[in-house]
């Protein structure tokens, strides 16, 4: 078998250009547009490169993008102060901190500040719960976004044996809150699992999110099922030149594509999902917050 690849770019584009299309809607009808506001504090490239990403994307799809940029000794008295003016602020719908913050803030106390109805990354504790117990919840994106793109796959994940192969509070223990919630039968394998390849091959669903490039093997991969791979590696590409890297994810994709039916490839798979999903939870809570129908199909 030659797996089919999800291409997340070509469905991330199709969501975006849904989210446009409701912006518009909502504006024109209700004359509010949806707004986000991202916070970043200190000067590390990659997390710049993340917010102007986050910037440009929230624009195209006519959103509002409100971004603060704050230096790294900013005290947490004065980042509070922020996030309070955010949470009050009506036109202010989503609050993002980019993370990692530096060292003297603690990423849970900022998290725990931000009302948790703006909370579009959905990292607050009350978030985790109502997902956990089954309840109207922001959802994470990275989560969201592999449920969007397994429920475009398969259809119905109902009576699917699902394999989560990482507990994180970031994407394990969501996506496998997600996968219960659409009935499959879920296991979360982690660091202390036992015969880990064992616990894989009875999986129809695997979603990998690991962090260990290539780590998931053909051979632990039933014939037929489908695999998420939400792993961001870069490893060392001398074929590329000295120095050189390239990014893989935590499943041997060449090695698994001859046993799945489908597979996400790294990059270019949950990658440009998780954009969508900030996008759509954005979209979300602006929809919430002002008693709007919430659009179909972006929510968990
Ligand atoms: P994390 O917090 O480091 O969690 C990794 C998980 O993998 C942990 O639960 C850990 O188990 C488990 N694990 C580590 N080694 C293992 C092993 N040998 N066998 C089985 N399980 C093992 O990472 P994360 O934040 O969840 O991210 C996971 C990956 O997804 C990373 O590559 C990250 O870059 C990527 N990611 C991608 C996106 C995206 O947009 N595509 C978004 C977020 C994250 P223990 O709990 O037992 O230690």
């Amino acid at each position: 078998m030659t797996a089919q690849i999800i291409d997340g770019k070509a469905f991330a584009a199709t969501v975006r250009s849904k989210i446009a299309d409701h912006v518009a809607r909502i504006e024109e009808t209700n004359g509010i547009t949806p707004g986000l506001a991202v916070i970043l504090v200190g000067d590390d490239p990659a997390s710049e490169v993340y917010v102007r990403n986050k910037h440009k994307s929230t624009i195209e799809v006519g959103m509002n993008s409100y971004e603060h940029k704050l230096p790294a000794d900013t005290t947490e008295e004065d980042l509070y102060a922020l996030i309070d003016k955010l949470n009050a602020d009506p036109k202010v719908h989503g609050i993002l901190c980019q993370f990692p913050v530096p060292d003297h803030l603690s990423e849970r106390d900022i998290v725990a500040r931000i009302d948790p109805a703006k909370d579009v990354d959905g990292l607050h504790v009350l978030n985790a719960g109502l997902l956990a117990s089954g309840q109207r919840a922001m959802v994470s994106c990275t989560p969201l976004g592999c449920l969007m793109l397994l429920r475009d796959q398969l259809g119905s994940l109902s009576g699917k044996n699902a394999v989560v192969i990482g507990r994180s509070n970031l994407v394990g223990k969501p996506v496998a809150q997600l996968l219960l919630r659409d009935s499959c039968t879920v296991t979360i394998a982690h660091s202390r699992t036992k015969n880990i390849e064992d616990v894989v091959r009875g999986a129809d669903i695997v979603v990998a999110a690991v962090g260990r490039a290539n780590f998931v093997k053909k051979d632990w991969i039933k014939p037929g099922a489908t695999v998420i791979d939400v792993g961001i590696n870069r490893i060392p590409a001398p074929e590329r030149g000295e120095g050189k890297t390239r990014l893989v994810g935590d499943v041997d994709f060449a090695g698994v594509s001859e046993v799945a039916a489908a597979i996400t490839p790294v990059p270019g798979g949950v990658g440009p999902m998780t954009i969508a999903c900030l996008l759509a939870n954005t979209l979300t809570a602006c929809c919430r917050s002002n008693g709007l129908r919430e659009p179909d199909g972006l929510t968990a």
